[in-house]
């Protein structure tokens, strides 16, 4: 009999019982028992129909999915090098199965059979999207394609994962080739005293006096924000600006032009007008042709209050320093001071009133007023550590609706940052409706001796922004596992838990946990003015600066870049309505572009901006019936947040709001309009 955990069947996650060395035998196991069910599918002797075809592939491979699910989590929340190490030989073979899936051509036939019997089927709209995610997630990897073009697309595929890797390598390099040495005290003036400690560290490590600042952001930031040397700021910028832009062996520009060369040539072979036509086709905002009408009409209305903004630091500065020309360099530094001049309001003097406990409480009753959810915490289930804590999630009528993980904070072997995921995905199968386990896992400060973990205001938002997320996953009601709760379009993710976070401006839910943790004492609706205003100081250029970057990852990616030889000429002509401060000439965006030439954000950069007009429009729904209307709540819940990927975005949204999303609330809220 196998005592491997993860092989038997389990609800919640038995992570008491899991061993490192379950996994990697689970796992492969896992794969194999897929593999099986997959060629079972793909060679049924009963032609092809939804149920055995789309739906059978749909609910295959379950506890590979639990058991990849615990095992990816547990490398991001609580890993150690011989989880790491396993991830190493895990990896692979998840991705051999992936692709094997995806060439499987027996199984494609079937699925296009069913696809092209698509309107005669009398199909529900959740398994219409079903359908149709399936049948492109083949088609767009070239299953349609002839042998040929079939191999002419998987060079392409390994030479663009290639490059991309290289790109990613040589701003890796750039970036941690570069030191900004200082030697003489003075040259820290302005510096907050954690940032000069952290630069003396560096120092130690490499056996150096003095101080040294890097360009990694932990260092980068707090140098531009506050230190007064200006030629110092001057150096540290140009280096930061000029990653893979040196002529040198580390130089991306050939790099990033063959990038969006062989994109081309990937849309193309599969039909497509660009790349953007090809990422676009499966995103909300469906075509470059509306991601452009979206960024112009933003820029178009922010741009004024942009160039106020800049002339109103440039005097600032001129006041302050006598500087004649504004730089990038001077940026982050003149707005944090005249930031501090306005508001002088610091996290020290806000933490106090964000205790985490209350905090918790806070986002809880939030979600018990808009959506009837009560938490409920229990010791009865297995956590991956005792920090952790467990909670069951009951509806006004005590069903459960949701089991929920919370993790806070920083351990060695977790990650940075904050992310929600989950351990078991929601789904209705023979009838049953199997509820989903969701978690989130953040790295909030920690108590001490003397005082209980205090949150800064961003922590607050940080913690509201993934409970929206726990929440879109904890509120799923669909058939199908991958089309719940966050399983949706990119650009439509975000929507749940930005607008979760404008709950944290209001007096009414700050009166529900703000409290001073000493004294018990509100916390001063001056300062939650301040919070309101100073969280929109100098938005119009935050606001162009985000478009910029938007219209340049559109700009290389929705047209024909054969013709393209100046990456740096081209960049320059793409910025060149969105741009305040003076151009540096031996500085270029592109070739540390990350987001976009490494990472997966290429003709998606946009979607920070379309989430934000989402959130905004969506909360000003929220805002003109009061921000607990449970009307309001219940649409949301019923449209949007249980919906998840089952229907067209666009058409949830509109059952939600009564309308299509418009900017004007976020122009608003950012205080852009006249
Ligand atoms: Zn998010």
């Amino acid at each position: 009999m196998n005592s491997n955990p993860l092989l038997q069947s389990f609800d919640t996650a038995p992570f008491s019982k899991i061993k490192n060395e379950h996994f990697l035998p689970a796992i492969s196991q896992l794969i194999d028992e897929s593999r099986a069910e997959i060629e079972t599918i793909a060679n049924n002797d009963e032609s092809p129909t939804f149920e055995n075809t789309i739906e059978a592939m749909e609910f295959s491979g379950e506890k590979l999915g639990r058991a990849t699910s615990i095992f990816f989590n547990l490398n991001s929340a609580e890993t150690n090098p011989e989880i790491q190490k396993i991830a190493q030989e895990v990896s692979p073979l998840l991705t051999e199965f992936r692709n094997d899936l995806l060439l499987n051509e027996a199984l494609f036939e079937r699925i296009k059979t069913v696809y092209n019997q698509k309107e005669d089927l009398d199909l529900s709209k959740e398994q219409v999207m079903l359908l149709d995610k399936k049948y492109k997630a083949f088609s767009r990897n070239g299953a349609n394609l002839s042998d040929d073009k079939k191999q002419d697309l998987r060079k392409i595929d390994t030479e663009l994962s290639k490059l991309s890797l290289t790109f990613g390598e040589h701003v890796l390099e750039e970036t941690n080739k570069f030191q900004l040495h200082v030697a003489d005290k003075n040259d820290l003036a302005g510096l907050p005293d954690g940032a000069i400690e952290a630069a003396r560290h560096l120092a130690e490590e490499s056996e150096k006096e003095g101080w040294i600042f890097t360009l990694d952001y932990p260092s980068y930031i707090p140098f531009m924000t506050y230190a007064d040397n200006r030629e110092l700021r001057k150096k540290l910028a140009m280096a930061f600006g000029a990653k893979g832009f040196h002529g040198d062996d580390l130089d991306n520009q050939e790099i990033v032009l063959k990038i969006v060369n062989l994109r081309y040539e990937r849309a193309k072979l599969l039909g497509y007008r660009s790349h953007a036509h090809f990422v676009l086709e499966e995103r909300m905002a469906e075509s470059p042709e509306k991601v452009l009408a979206f960024l112009e009409d933003l820029k178009v209305k922010a741009k004024p209050a942009a160039e106020r903004e800049f002339r109103e630091l440039t005097e600032f500065a001129q006041k302050l320093d006598s500087i004649n020309r504004l730089e990038k360099w001077d940026s982050s530094y003149y707005t944090e001071k005249l930031k501090q001049e306005r508001f002088n309001l610091d996290d020290e003097k806000l933490k106090p009133y964000f205790e985490l406990k209350n905090v918790i409480s806070g986002v809880f009753t939030v979600a018990e007023k808009l959506y009837g959810l009560h938490f409920k915490e229990v010791d009865t289930i297995d956590k991956y550590h005792p920090d952790v804590k467990t909670y069951e999630v009951l509806d006004d009528n005590e069903n459960l609706k949701a089991i929920f993980y919370a993790d806070f904070h920083p351990r060695p072997g977790k990650r940075n940052g904050a992310w929600m995921t989950s351990f078991k995905p929601q789904k209705i199968q023979n009838g049953k409706n199997d509820r989903p386990h969701i978690s989130i896992v953040c790295n909030f400060t920690k108590p001490t001796k003397t005082k209980p973990s205090l949150l800064t205001f961003n922590e607050v938002t940080t913690l509201f922004h993934e409970f929206g997320h726990a929440l879109h996953g904890m509120l799923a009601n669909t058939t199908y596992p991958s089309l719940s709760g966050t399983g949706v379009y990119w650009d439509f993710v975000e929507l749940p838990s930005q607008i979760l976070e404008n709950w944290c401006y209001e007096k009414e839910t700050l009166e529900l946990f703000a409290k001073h943790y000493e004294t018990g004492e509100m916390i001063p609706m001056e300062y939650v003015e301040k919070i309101k205003e100073s969280a929109n100081f100098m938005e119009g250029m935050a606001t162009l600066r985000q478009l910029s970057f938007g219209l340049l990852d559109m700009a290389w990616h929705n047209r024909n870049p054969k013709g393209i030889t100046d990456v740096k000429a081209f960049e320059v002509a793409a910025f060149e309505d969105t741009q305040l401060y003076p151009d540096v000439l031996e500085n270029c965006m592109s070739t540390s572009f990350s987001h976009i030439f490494q990472g997966g954000y290429s003709a998606g950069y946009y979607s920070y901006k379309w989430a934000e007009v989402l959130d905004a429009d969506a909360f000003a729904y929220f805002k003109e019936n009061g921000i607990f209307n449970r009307d309001i709540a219940n649409k949301f819940k019923e449209f949007v947040l249980s919906k998840g990927g089952t229907e067209d975005p666009m058409d949830l949204y509109v059952k939600f709001r009564g309308q299509k999303p418009k900017p004007e609330a976020l122009l608003e809220r950012a205080g852009l309009l006249e």
